[in-house]
């Protein structure tokens, strides 16, 4: 993809220049002024008439004859034997006088026994501009770069050796972004409301004859990773427009007014280069709300304050959209969002079964693919992923099929990819005592255990006891047979109860608990206070909602709707639940204690065995009994 900096070079690289330049010009005349200061220490003037008086006497060493001058050193008063040998750095006594037009001044310094030095090369006019002008200033270049790269640096600027921190506004423009509607899979609803604005960009003046106005601004919301920045991109790639490209936290900077100047700087590029798309990722960085803050911040205020005025004065008509993305809209401040600025919301959402489908057919597209693969399969295992976390499975799988030295990729590399992604790589290198490899081997069966004996429950996919980077020991995965969206309270119940039964195994077979139950316990109780006190289902606090999701699409955490008093009976309430649910699961695996036994034995000598062969074994009869 092309990328590059902006091409014309705004009005203040030439107002850095200048900066530049004074600034080289009276460097180097204090270091011409303070060269020829320590030259000419020990040169004192006489008159003309003196020198030729010096001349008689004969106490004259050599005169050196430059432009304007005559530079006389005299003769050492030291022994006369090392009088010959005397030059002009010994210390000797300099004079100088003014050059007068004296026709005779060759002969009398014949006659005085004093050598000439006629013009040196230090009177070659050029070379003495070379060596006391132009080599400074390459010099002071040179460094003054050098500093300026470093700076910039620190400073997040892209700026080359002639910027100075402000206005270096990393404007990522692209002539083509190459991306088009075909590359963002998954989000139909999304790509059907942006379809307007593409229309608008090609025909402009079909909706200003008729007299629409457009939407300045469209806000793309969603979670992290499902495609808004591509999305925005694909608008540009659509419309064919040049797209200019920004991040918030760009505009953030430590110097007050820098923000500010970048969106002015942005503005006005994007309206020389009109029709064309202007997209400010992560907008929240500057669109915070302006209340509701300890301590206002100046710089972001200035910066938000220039962008809602831009947003107001440019003319929407010569076809400039702003895009905006975030995944936070409800810290944004309400006057960016009111009409005639990011007036249109596109929802980003996480896609579904199909779209996920879909989203691994269009990065698929780029890899070699098996016959085996079944993309469906994966799909249904990636519930809850975006598409980044999609592509990355797909890259994952290839490079895993590199690994084997296969050509292509087929379903195995896939369903590993997916674990890679959801729990690391396994770690085969890991040593467990036996004690600890039983122990987790009864935890998972446990878990899985309680899946197959619940009703309202997903079909175990995969239990394994190889250690993962990610931390866990071993897992036991379930997939769902169709993609779901809402969840029962019985579902939620009999989660909890599958979630604590891998410490119920424990504590059945080995009488103890460990410390590999954190996660379980973390997710259970979550799950349990989501179930009091956001979906309304315990009898005792009916629906109120007692909790409210602060960053909906970051999987935020909750805040407390309630009195202090209500909250501690939440949880009560929650330890309740967790207590009935530990409970059942107890009684499940203590009924089941034999399969229990089965299943860990074959689990410890496989150390994984997939969902199939654990519903086997789980149906197969006791021997003995038969
Ligand atoms: P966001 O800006 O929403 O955080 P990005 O647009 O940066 O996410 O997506 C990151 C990467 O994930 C993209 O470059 C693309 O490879 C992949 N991706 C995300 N969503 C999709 C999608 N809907 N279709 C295809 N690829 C996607
Ligand atoms: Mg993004
Ligand atoms: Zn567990």
């Amino acid at each position: 993809m092309p990328t590059g900096k902006t091409p014309q070079g705004s009005p203040n690289d030439t107002r850095t220049l200048m900066t530049f330049i004074i600034l080289a010009v009276l460097f180097t005349s204090i270091l011409n002024m303070f060269l020829s200061a320590v030259t000419t220490r020990k040169v004192e003037e006489i008159t003309y008439t003196q020198f030729l008086q010096m001349l008689e006497e004969k106490t004259v060493d050599s005169v050196e004859i430059l432009e304007d001058r005559l530079v006389i050193t005299q003769k050492s008063q030291q022994s006369p034997e090392e009088q010959g040998e005397l030059h002009y750095f010994d210390g000797a006594q300099r004079y100088f006088t003014g050059r007068v037009d004296d026709p005779d001044l060759t002969q009398r310094l014949i006659e005085a026994g004093a050598e000439q030095y006629a013009p040196t090369q230090n009177n070659s006019p050029i070379l003495s501009f070379i060596t006391s002008w132009v080599l400074p200033f390459a010099l002071i270049y040179a460094l003054s770069s050098l500093i300026m790269r470093s700076v910039s640096k620190k400073m997040g600027g892209a700026g080359g050796p002639m910027s100075f921190g402000k206005n270096t506004a990393k404007i990522y423009a692209q002539k083509a972004t190459g991306v088009t509607f075909a590359d963002v899979a998954g989000q139909e609803e999304a790509k059907e409301s942006l379809l307007e604005i593409v229309d608008f960009l090609h025909h402009s003046d079909k909706y200003t004859t008729i007299g629409a106005k457009l939407p300045k601004g469209a806000l793309l919301v969603g979670p992290p990773g499902t495609g808004k920045t591509l999305l925005a991109k694909a608008v540009a790639g659509e419309a064919h427009v040049p797209f200019y490209s920004l991040s918030g936290s760009d505009f953030v900077e430590m110097f007050v007014g820098v923000g500010a100047s970048r969106v002015r700087d942005l503005f006005k590029q994007a309206m020389e280069n009109a029709p064309c798309i202007v997209f400010i990722d992560e907008i929240d960085a500057i669109g915070k709300s302006r209340d509701n803050q300890i301590g206002s911040n100046d710089e972001r205020e200035q910066t938000l304050n220039q962008l809602l005025s831009e947003m107001d004065g440019f003319d929407a008509s010569k076809g400039v959209v702003i895009l905006g993305a975030t995944n936070r809209p409800e810290v944004l401040d309400k006057a960016l969002l009111r009409p005639g600025r990011f007036d249109r919301r596109v929802i980003v959402d996480k896609p579904d079964l199909k779209g996920r489908e879909e989203i691994l057919k269009v990065h698929g597209k780029d890899v070699k693919l098996d016959d085996d693969v079944d993309l469906h399969q994966v799909a249904l295992a990636t519930s809850g992923g975006v598409g980044a976390d999609l592509a990355n499975i797909v890259n994952e799988a290839a490079l895993r099929a590199v690994r084997m030295g296969r050509s292509k990729v087929n379903q195995s590399d896939f369903m590993e990819a997916v674990e890679v992604i959801v729990a690391g790589k396994e770690k085969k290198d890991r040593i467990m005592t036996e004690q600890e490899k039983k122990i987790v081997a009864y935890h998972e069966v446990g878990h899985a255990l309680a899946t197959a004996l619940q009703k309202n429950t997903q079909p175990v996919q995969k239990i394994t006891i190889v250690p993962r980077t990610m931390g866990s020991l071993g897992y036991t995965m379930q997939m769902p047979e169709e993609e779901r969206y809402l969840m029962s309270k019985e579902e939620i119940l009999d989660q909890i109860t599958t979630l604590l039964a891998g410490r119920s195994a424990e504590e059945i077979i080995f009488q103890t608990a460990t410390t590999g139950a954190s996660n379980d316990i973390e997710r259970a109780t979550a799950l349990a206070r989501s179930f009091v006190a956001q979906y309304g289902m315990s009898e005792r606090f009916d629906m109120v909602g007692l909790e409210s999701i602060q960053n909906k699409y970051l999987d935020g955490r909750s805040v407390r709707n309630c009195a202090e008093v209500t909250s501690a009976a939440v949880d009560e309430e929650v330890l309740r639940i967790i207590k009935e649910c530990h409970e059942k699961a107890l009684k499940l695996l203590q009924e089941n204690k034999e399969a229990l036994h089965r299943i860990s034995a074959f689990l410890l000598e496989k150390e994984t065995i997939t969902g199939e062969e654990f519903m086997e074994i789980l149906h197969q009869e006791p021997q003995k009994e038969e």
